[in-house]
């Protein structure tokens, strides 16, 4: 088969390399449709790792994706060939005291599609999970929403975690794909009621990409104060900030945009290894920081809110790219150009 190899920083070969067999009675192979290019997978790509997580060099990434069932093993009864279908790509251990804990997202013995040294990526014609990885998808759904569920299971995910109430003054900093899905899973969950949504980017066409997705105000911190402007109109301060840039500066502005008793959910995954608070402001303000980890539990309701229309995340697909132009998607994504959002790899733009 063809996969997509990164073989050194900023540069992806695609190669052939055997297809991955089904090693386990509970396998599925899947015929891989469309791959979401992720932040993470950018970081991989441009500095060869996040944190302690380093890339050696070839290797396969990928974690955004969906399929068809393309073979299955031999315990297999929830799924048959030709079943389409989105993958949670991560593998947890199901046995140790956080699986037990319903904490599959800390699972101290996970393991994780695309993700350095663990699973060969999806940037591939073929990958092999587990069937409980392995989620049917309606018909109706195409393979770049199936490919969505991944990254917007994390916004969901982060959203139950923010203490929401009706009328909640929320900002979100940072507009890119999970920012924007932030967005659309909160505004989905508060159904119509007095919140009042502020968004933040240092892209334009993010700022304008917020408003579409129902942001009351959106504003580009490189071209206003936007800390005054979120500030004059909640002068109370906000409920919930969601950090979805990965930045000291917007972990800042989330933690004084904040009234006191609010929350700051870190979603975005910081380029620094280590980021820092006022320790004064939290402790004045008895603020509470929460992180994010993947996510639990939010892929079945993903699939739902998806397919049935609750929230729209074809306007976050900006660009389409066969398996053979992935560094052209990798090198459009890192360098945020031509206002793109979500790049998808597609195996129907071969
Ligand atoms: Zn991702
Ligand atoms: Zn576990």
């Amino acid at each position: 088969m063809r996969a997509a190899f990164l073989t050194e920083i900023r540069e992806i070969e695609v190669r052939d390399t055997p297809e991955p067999t089904l090693r386990r009675p509970e396998d599925v192979m899947v015929r891989i449709e469309a791959v979401g290019v992720c932040g993470s997978d950018i970081h991989y790509y441009a500095e060869g790792r996040i944190g302690s997580q380093i890339v050696r060099f070839p290797e396969i990434i990928g974690h955004e994706c969906s399929g068809t069932v393309a073979a299955v093993g031999s315990s297999v009864r929830e799924l048959s060939i030709g079943q389409r279908v989105a993958i949670d790509p991560l593998l947890a251990c199901g046995e140790c005291d956080q699986c037990l804990a319903d904490r599959q997202n800390t699972c101290r013995r996970q393991s994780f599609l695309g993700c350095p040294g663990q699973v060969a990526g999806a940037l591939a014609e073929y990958i092999v999970m587990p069937v409980g990885c392995c989620y049917p998808v309606p018909e109706s759904m195409s393979a770049a929403q199936a490919a969505m569920v991944e990254p917007f299971a994390v916004a969901l995910h982060s959203v139950r975690l923010a203490p929401l109430k009706p009328g909640s003054k929320i900002a979100i900093l940072g507009a890119g794909p999970i920012g924007l899905s932030v967005l659309l899973a909160c505004r989905a969950t508060l159904g119509d009621s007095n919140s009042h949504f502020y968004v933040t980017d240092l892209i334009n066409e993010r700022v304008q990409a917020a408003r579409q997705c129902g942001a009351d105000w959106a504003g580009n911190p490189q071209q206003e104060d936007v800390q005054a402007a979120i500030g004059g109109r909640e002068p109370l301060g906000l409920d919930v900030v969601f950090e979805c840039a990965g930045k000291q500066e917007t972990l800042d502005q989330g933690a004084a945009l904040l009234k006191p008793g609010g929350t700051l959910l870190i979603v975005g995954i910081p380029e620094l290894d280590r980021i820092s608070f006022d320790p004064h402001l939290l402790r004045r303000h008895e603020l509470e920081v929460k992180n994010v980890r993947r996510q639990n539990d939010c892929v079945r309701p993903a699939i739902e809110m998806i397919s049935s229309g609750a929230v729209n995340v074809d306007r976050l697909v900006t660009h389409r790219f066969p398996l053979r132009e992935t560094k052209k998607a990798f090198d459009l994504v890192a360098s945020y150009g031509d206002g793109v959002i979500k790049a998808m790899i597609e195996a129907a733009a071969r």
